[in-house]
């Protein structure tokens, strides 16, 4: 199935009469996933965008419930509104960060109630990388640029440049294709051959092989520089942490969470001031921990998947790519054992 890249305004307008499309808009000179309305620059093709599209699941800020004390006290929860969501082009990097929240807060017995209602209301079209950004590095870390294998959707580019390509996978997918009839049509060839700029030696057992370096060297040097300022978590697609905090007027107030980072120093302070992690060499392990080795002991799965944003964002040039490669060649000390 295809679709004439000039219809791309009226695929959205149809669609976005029965849903929020959340699609890649630039505005003031910066590309990031907003709902769309007819007056919004849409960029499918070119880098993806720096803010991942995690807050359509996961909003920075989000109202849990609200209560009052006293008398005539009550607490009442507040969901997420009934708004059927479609998630337009997202790319397969964060299609797949998706996945790991998805497994986050919706498997092992527990089941984010919050996260669930956004997810069931969400279709997702996942869109093939067309350009590769130069900290890109999915390929190394077993993704594929062209290819997100759970999305609702996927669509390509075509091969002649002129159509987008789209597949169906899902039910919710097929859903959303009928409301296209008469503007899509059968055929079309997608274009898959980019490539990521960056390539990457990582070992094999990276995950396995970590567990054994907490007490490596390795971690003095690669901390070198870091400020703290929690850019690369907010960046990243897969950082998944929030804080709960209450906000009270009088007598009334609502329990709210927000996006927190594991590289500030109050994540892990507790009541009375000790502090597990208290420089940033052991918060800056944790966070390559968690990603590269402590995920993949409890999911079976690494939790970067090499978008490259944390690389490209951090204001001290720390490289997670180049630590990938240096903890990969790295040699077990007798503390590694
Ligand atoms: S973005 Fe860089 S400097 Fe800031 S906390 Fe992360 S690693 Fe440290
Ligand atoms: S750790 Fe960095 S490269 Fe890996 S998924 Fe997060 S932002 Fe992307």
């Amino acid at each position: 199935m295809k679709f004439k890249k000039t219809d791309l305004n009226e695929v959205l307008k149809t669609l976005a009469r029965e849903y929020t499309v959340f699609a890649p808009i630039v505005e003031n000179e910066e590309k990031k996933f907003m709902p769309w309305a007819e007056s919004k620059d849409v960029e499918m093709e070119g880098l993806n965008t720096i803010k991942p599209p995690k807050d359509v699941l996961f909003p920075n800020v989000e109202k849990m419930y609200r209560y009052k004390m006293g008398l005539e006290g009550f607490i009442e929860e507040i969901f997420p509104e009934d708004t059927k969501r479609i998630l337009f082009g997202i790319r397969p990097c964060d299609m797949r960060s998706i996945d790991s929240m998805d497994k986050v807060f919706l498997t092992k017995e527990y089941v984010d109630s919050y996260y669930a209602k956004r997810r069931d209301d969400a279709t997702i079209v996942a869109f093939g990388c067309t350009e590769a950004g130069r900290t890109c590095f999915c390929e190394s870390m077993g993704l594929n640029p062209n290819d997100a294998p759970s999305a609702d959707v996927m669509m390509n580019v075509s091969a002649d440049g002129e159509d987008y390509v789209l597949e169906a996978r899902t039910e919710k997918g097929e859903e959303l294709v009928k409301k296209l009839e008469g503007l899509i049509t059968d055929g079309g060839e997608a274009k898959k051959d980019t490539k990521c700029s960056l390539v990457i030696n990582k070992a094999e057992d990276l995950d396995k092989k970590l567990a054994k370096m907490f007490e490596h060297p390795i971690w003095d040097k690669v901390t070198k520089g870091c400020i703290g300022c929690g850019t690369c978590t907010f960046v990243c697609p897969t950082c998944y942490c929030f804080d709960i905090d209450s906000e009270n007027y009088g007598a009334e107030g609502c329990k709210y969470r927000c996006w927190d980072s594991c590289m500030f120093s109050d994540y892990t302070r507790l009541a009375g001031g000790a502090n597990p992690r208290p420089t940033k060499k052991e918060r800056l392990r944790n966070r390559y921990m968690h990603k590269l080795s402590y995920f993949n002991e409890r999911y079976g799965e690494t939790l970067c998947v090499g978008c490259g944003r944390c690389v490209e964002k951090c204001p001290a040039h720390l490289d997670i790519s180049e630590f990938i490669e240096k903890a990969s060649a790295a040699e077990l000390g007798k503390e590694d054992k």
